[in-house]
């Protein structure tokens, strides 16, 4: 402590940025004490919302957050969107000016809302989706619980984008349903993927094998889907000497090479998919027997300089257009992160091109002022921090995610422990910050929903346990904020 006082955190969105990084400072700073606010009334974030029903595994990190939030230290705080960010409309929203006066220091840890767009005609076309709206849909998050996308309209559907998202969507329309039934995919998806039509998967990216994004984990689980046949890949992107490629490439080849079926072997499987590699897409085409709905996608093929084996190599369009018939489509290019409303009058800096807020690498958020002498500096803004996909942009998995969060925490904690050079903090010269008690006396007139507690987590938890059981799946989410509040009255 310093002055004897503890130090007092708020750390803004309860996915693994936030928790990791709240484990981290509550292990590195003694007596800390750390307020979670979410906007959502359950917690983890895209661990819960974002990451396929068919990787359980990959949600065991939530056993790492169930620990930090049993501490005594840590409260969480639900239900309560900071800034006016999240459409909530069962929820209290709070302003961050009123954190940065009860807090030493706020980490702000709220992912990426939002989704990119490609700016080509006819993207808002019926059966054009975002991979977000999709993935979130088959999650269970509320914002998307009712986009029952379309997959009844024929049998081709294009996904944009080569990286783990896209082939997260490709293998939800390819997995057999019976498979998925088991998982804790929302129930309203499991009734529109058993009714689908879709049989054969395009996913298209500009680039070549060489350059892809998706990782070898990814691409395997869809080689070993029973009944799903994996067409040609175009030789020509690969390079000839496969032994000497780095270890990781050497894999991902000889996986896209080892299962590619024939023409004449596409009837014996139910259904199939591809990688289509330099592929830019150019427009979408409406069908001609409805002016509204996506009938057709259009690419420019592109070449890739300076050859298609350089691991950074980029996309040259060639002129030469493709078409592919699209009954449905789904645009996985990217989430992307927006500002806080307040973080222009605060003077928070946010990198709108690259969609993160503005930091040293370490998580400090950087402002730009300037000195006597009239030229920009980069100063660390007193007691505020960024950790996760809103500080680095949105790649990277739960690993990578976890030791940026870690970086964060060091940072903060060597900034509270420094004596030689003292860092300034906020709230430091009066008396103790009082954290959440003030915030929540201070805000209580705004305050509309139901604030859920750590506690209140569990009961929703536990309910959708229960409900899971009866259909023998591991849950079955609650898909409207007023139904996971309606388990707490
Ligand atoms: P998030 O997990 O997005 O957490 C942000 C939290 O902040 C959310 O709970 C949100 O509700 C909350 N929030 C937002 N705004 C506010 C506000 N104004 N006030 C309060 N709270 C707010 N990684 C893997 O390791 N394995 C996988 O299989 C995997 N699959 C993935 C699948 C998909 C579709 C996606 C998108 C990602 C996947 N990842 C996977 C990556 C992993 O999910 C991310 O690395 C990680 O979740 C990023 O953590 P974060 O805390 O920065 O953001």
């Amino acid at each position: 402590s310093r002055n004897g006082r503890p130090f007092r955190m708020a750390v803004i969105g309860s996915g693994p940025a936030g928790f990791y990084t709240a484990y981290r400072v509550m292990s590195k700073i003694r007596g800390a004490k750390v307020d979670m606010y979410e906007a959502l009334p359950v917690p983890f974030g895209l661990v819960r919302f974002g990451v396929a029903p068919d990787h359980p595994e990959v949600k065991n990190c939530q056993e790492k957050f169930e620990e930090v939030a049993a501490s005594p230290d840590f409260t969480f705080i639900g239900n309560v969107s900071v800034g006016n960010l999240s459409d909530h409309p069962d929820g209290s929203t709070i302003p961050l000016s009123s954190l940065l006066r009860h807090y030493n220091a706020v980490v702000f840890s709220y992912g990426s809302s939002k989704d990119r767009m490609l700016n080509i005609p006819g993207e808002n076309l019926k059966g054009i989706y975002s991979a977000r709206e999709f993935v979130g849909w088959y999650n269970g998050l509320p914002e998307h619980s009712s986009l029952n996308p379309d997959l009844t309209q024929g049998d081709e559907a294009v996904i944009i984008g080569q990286g783990n998202v896209a082939l997260d969507v490709a293998r939800m329309l390819l997995e057999d349903v019976d498979v998925l039934r088991k998982t804790d995919i929302a129930e309203h998806a499991l009734q529109t993927l058993s009714e689908s039509k879709v049989r054969r998967v395009h996913v298209v990216g500009r680039r070549g094998p060489m350059q892809a994004a998706f990782t070898n984990k990814e691409i395997r689980e869809l080689m070993r889907l029973s009944d799903v046949g994996f067409h040609p890949i175009d030789k020509s992107l690969i390079p000839e000497d496969i032994k000497s490629l780095p270890r990781a490439s050497k894999r991902l080849m000889d996986i896209i090479l080892e299962k590619q079926i024939t023409p004449a072997d596409v009837s014996k499987f139910s259904k199939s998919w591809s990688l289509d590699f330099c592929l830019s897409p150019k427009q979408f085409l409406p069908l001609p027997s409805d002016p509204q709905r996506i009938g057709v996608t259009e690419l420019e093929r592109t070449q890739l300089q300076p050859s298609p084996f350089t691991p950074k190599a980029y996309p040259v369009p060639t002129g030469q257009m493709v078409q592919i018939q699209s009954s449905v489509v789904f645009r996985s290019i990217g989430y992307k992160s927006v500002p806080l409303p307040e973080f222009s009058q605060i003077g928070v800096p946010f990198d709108e091109s690259r969609g993160i807020i503005r930091n040293d690498g370490q998580g400090r958020v950087l402002q730009e002022s300037r000195d006597a002498g009239g030229a920009m500096q980069l100063a660390a803004l007193p007691g505020m921090y960024c950790a996760g996909w809103v500080k680095r942009g949105p790649t990277g998995v739960i690993a990578s995610t976890m030791l940026d969060a870690f970086a964060t925490a060091d940072a903060i904690a060597q900034d509270w422990t420094s004596s030689e050079q003292p860092v300034q903090f906020l709230n430091e010269d009066g008396k103790e910050a009082a954290g959440w008690e003030a915030v929540k006396s201070e805000t209580g007139a705004t305050n509309k929903g139901k604030v859920v507690s750590w506690e209140d987590w569990q009961r929703i938890d536990s309910a959708e346990k229960e409900r899971g059981k009866a259909a023998g799946k591991e849950r079955e989410k609650f898909t409207k904020t007023t139904d996971m509040l309606a388990v707490l009255d």
